[in-house]
């Protein structure tokens, strides 16, 4: 992998060149928070974040998105696809939400079924990594080894080396763009061996870890555990821990009609496992009535379910659902429990 150096006072220069060809979006400081959004400037950049609340996935899969439109000319029905946004670089995302890119690719592209309207915005859209130099207090990441350094999934990382980025190519669009920014020079073994050192000290900074050895088999030995009730007497089923993590990919679709019924659009929007109409069906019924069946799926589907299906755990230890549910309703400690460790 071809490795260069990049020095801060040039990120100015990178971040123009980037914007003559694409969208830049990356994180920006909002309120308290951290948020990934359009940016004109490198000034913009709020690099030195430990993680957003809502993940770059709201690039790839919009929170809410018009994926048709009808119209109804001389009683024929025309129906028109939008087009989804032109070419974006999602600037400085850290490992984990790299590896939940990585997750998403693998159930909405190369799953059973491909979701049209991600693949195209996935096939628009470069990502430029940067590797995380400080963890955040809920972080496991080293559990599923998707953190705190990326192995692959971008086209371009970012390591901050204190007054230089470490540049590292992974793919051909990421080598097209170092190759047309002549100002990188070439990295030093020395640089190398800072980075290791670097994410070395993050790793061993990380204290909460989840086993994933035989973790399937114990957790589906445990799936009447007393547990599940006890968290569930917690949870409010408020959809907050779906929201803001990385991998869930679950929508609803509603048709909005004009009233003459002329015309109208589809529009899907995220949904969760977490509210009650999730799993409603006709005539009354629902597969998972009570908010221990739905706190289980979602636990399961994390770190069974997927694993199953598509060959990857479905968490990449964001610590998100952790940080950001009002209850704290944590599955590091779920599993420790049920482990007796
Ligand atoms: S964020 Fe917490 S309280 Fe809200 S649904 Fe998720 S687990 Fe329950
Ligand atoms: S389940 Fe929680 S920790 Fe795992 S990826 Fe989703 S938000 Fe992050």
């Amino acid at each position: 992998m071809e490795t260069l150096i990049l020095r801060k006072e040039q990120l100015p220069q990178f971040i123009e060149h980037l914007r003559r060809e694409y969208r830049v979006v990356g994180p920006v400081k909002k309120g308290n928070l951290v948020v990934f959004a359009e940016i004109s400037k490198a000034e913009d950049l709020q690099l030195d974040y430990v993680t957003t609340m809502i993940p770059p996935k709201k690039v790839l899969l919009p929170q809410r998105e018009t994926i048709l439109k009808f119209k109804f000319e001389n009683e024929t029905p025309k129906v028109e696809q939008p087009a989804v946004d032109g070419k974006i670089v999602l600037f400085g995302v850290h490992p984990c939400d790299i590896n939940a890119i990585k997750v998403l690719d693998k159930v909405l592209i190369e799953g059973e079924f491909k979701d049209p309207y991600y693949a195209q915005r996935r096939e628009n859209t470069v990502i430029i990594g940067l590797n995380c130099t400080k963890a955040g207090e809920y972080c496991f990441c080293t559990s599923f080894g998707t953190g705190p350094g990326a192995k692959d999934g971008f086209d371009i990382l970012l390591t901050d080396l204190g007054d230089r980025f470490l540049v590292e190519v992974g793919t051909d669009a990421g080598k097209k763009i170092v190759e047309g920014f002549k100002e990188l020079s070439k990295a030093e073994d020395a640089d190398i061996a800072k980075r290791d050192e670097i994410l070395k000290k993050v790793a061993e900074s990380i204290k909460r870890r989840i086993k994933t050895e035989n973790l399937e088999t114990l957790l589906l030995e445990k799936i009447n555990d007393k547990i599940w009730q006890e968290l569930a007497d917690e949870c409010l089923a408020c959809g907050v821990c779906t929201t803001v993590c990385p991998t869930c990919f679950c929508y609803g679709v509603i048709d909005r009609v004009s009233a003459d019924f002329k015309e109208g659009e589809r529009i899907r929007y995220w949904d969760s496992c977490m509210f009650l109409e999730f799993a409603a069906v006709a005539l009354g019924g629902n597969f998972r009535p009570g908010r221990d069946a739905r706190l289980k799926h979602r636990m399961y589907h994390k770190l069974v379910y997927i694993k199953q299906q598509h060959g990857v755990f479905g968490c990449v230890g964001c610590g998100r659902c952790v940080e950001f549910c009002v209850k704290h309703i944590d599955p590091v400690d779920a599993v420790t429990r049920l482990s007796g460790d």
